[in-house]
């Protein structure tokens, strides 16, 4: 058993060395810490022509942007190498490719992905990747339905249930998207311009109610492996390629939670994007996402029905008409934790770039509002929006 130690830049080219499956292991002699994340250090590891070839990834004993006074698990890293894995499974087009992990160390060896870029910067450029969303519609639909009841085995089911158990950072999602930006809270980060909107939620009781049962079913709903973090930023992409990545916080949870995750953030780049572009461009921009977020279900659903079909296991729960029933109480959840995406971005800690760069304060404080007033609207309707048009036409309401 090898003993957890941190790794430095020559720890992770030794390692990469080792376990990185490249055909000249001695060729690998270089590695930069590139991690720019919340959680964890990410090393490039390069080789003798500076290019880089192998990732190496290790979770910290603590939370890398506040410090040690917030210890947190290393099992995460072993959730996420496993979530990662098991994904890959049965989407390894859209997965990343885990090449080995550690438990002990805390530490994963993974595919290099640095040909592609991360999903959020591309947006907060308003660069357009028209195939991304219905790649992550196809993610989505392949790795919620394979492990779930539908298609696993009930006694694999619940042994993965126990697998895929994960407190310590459920208790982060649990505390950041449905309690703080709800109460009066030290971490929230929301624009003092926008205290009275935030009272205004601390005050709306039928609100409240709505988060509640939201966070009731992220508790106990255990329907499918979730990848538990899937924003923008932990997405992958290039030119008709997508990849996931962070699975760290993967657990077995609502479907709607991971597909209301990826929409929230194809949201926020829409509120910004006003305060990101020049106005023609802003439109061109607010357009595409909406887009994406029509693309993102419809990929998902239409996928996730043609899987029931095809291969459903469970005799009850193959009866033609019960997987469309199901996928309604999924829209509805997706709808809901869509609208405490928006929130948590914005009333709380977990502040993105999209928001962050808007150099022009009134801009970005106007853009905060759209987003906090939508999530709030989403929240409160999640049950009464019929479908996907529906949808985006309360989006266009909202401003
Ligand atoms: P954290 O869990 O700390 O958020 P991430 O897994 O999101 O860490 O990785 C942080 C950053 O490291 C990413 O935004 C990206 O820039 C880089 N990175 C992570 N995985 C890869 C990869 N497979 N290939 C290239 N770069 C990566
Ligand atoms: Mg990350
Ligand atoms: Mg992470
Ligand atoms: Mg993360």
């Amino acid at each position: 058993m090898s003993q957890y130690r941190t790794f430095t830049a020559a720890d992770a080219v030794e390692y990469a060395r080792q376990f990185g499956g490249v055909d000249n292991p001695d060729s690998l002699v270089d590695s930069l810490e590139v991690g720019d994340g919340n959680l964890n250090l990410v090393f490039k590891i390069f080789d003798t022509q500076g290019v880089s070839r192998i990732i190496v990834k290790q979770a910290l004993p603590y939370v890398r942007c506040v410090g040690e006074s917030w210890p947190l698990t290393l099992d995460r890293a072993r959730l996420e190498a496993e979530t990662l894995i098991e994904h890959g499974k049965f989407c390894p087009e859209h997965t990343v490719k885990i090449l080995h992990y550690d438990a002990d160390l805390a530490v994963m060896v993974m595919e290099d992905l640095s040909d592609h870029a991360i999903w959020r910067g591309e947006l907060v450029k308003g660069k357009n990747y028209p195939l991304a969303a219905t790649q992550l519609g196809g993610y989505l639909a392949q790795t919620l339905f394979h492990t779930s009841d539908f298609f696993q085995h009930p006694y694999q089911k619940k042994k993965d249930v126990i697998r895929f158990t994960n407190p310590e950072l459920c208790d982060i999602t649990e505390e950041l998207f449905f309690n703080e930006p709800y109460e009066q809270h030290d971490r929230n980060a929301y624009p003092r311009e926008l205290e009275r909107l935030a009272e205004a939620l601390r005050d709306d009781e039928e609100l409240k109610v709505a988060v509640a049962g939201l966070k009731h079913r992220f508790f106990s709903n255990a329907e499918a492996l979730l990848h538990g973090d899937i924003h923008s930023g932990s997405i992958f992409v290039a030119e008709g390629r997508l990849k996931v990545i962070d699975a760290e916080f993967g657990f077995y949870g609502p479907i709607g939670f991971d597909i209301g995750t990826a929409i929230g953030n194809l949201l926020i780049s829409y509120c910004a994007a006003p305060g990101l572009l020049v106005p023609r461009e802003a439109a061109d921009a607010r357009e595409q996402r909406l887009n994406d977020v029509r693309d993102t279900w419809n990929s998902f659903a239409e996928g996730f029905l043609a899987l029931a079909a095809e291969k459903s296991t469970d005799r009850a729960l193959a009866t033609p008409g019960y997987a469309r029933e199901f996928l309604g109480k999924v829209w509805s959840d997706t709808i809901g934790y869509c609208g405490t995406e928006l929130i948590r971005r914005t009333v709380g800690m977990s502040q993105v770039a999209d928001i962050k760069n808007i150099d022009d304060r009134a801009m970005q404080v106007e853009c905060v509002r759209q987003a906090i007033t939508l999530g709030r609207s989403l929240i409160l309707l999640a049950n009464h929006v019929p479908d996907i048009d529906a949808l985006i036409m309360r989006i266009r309401q909202n401003g």
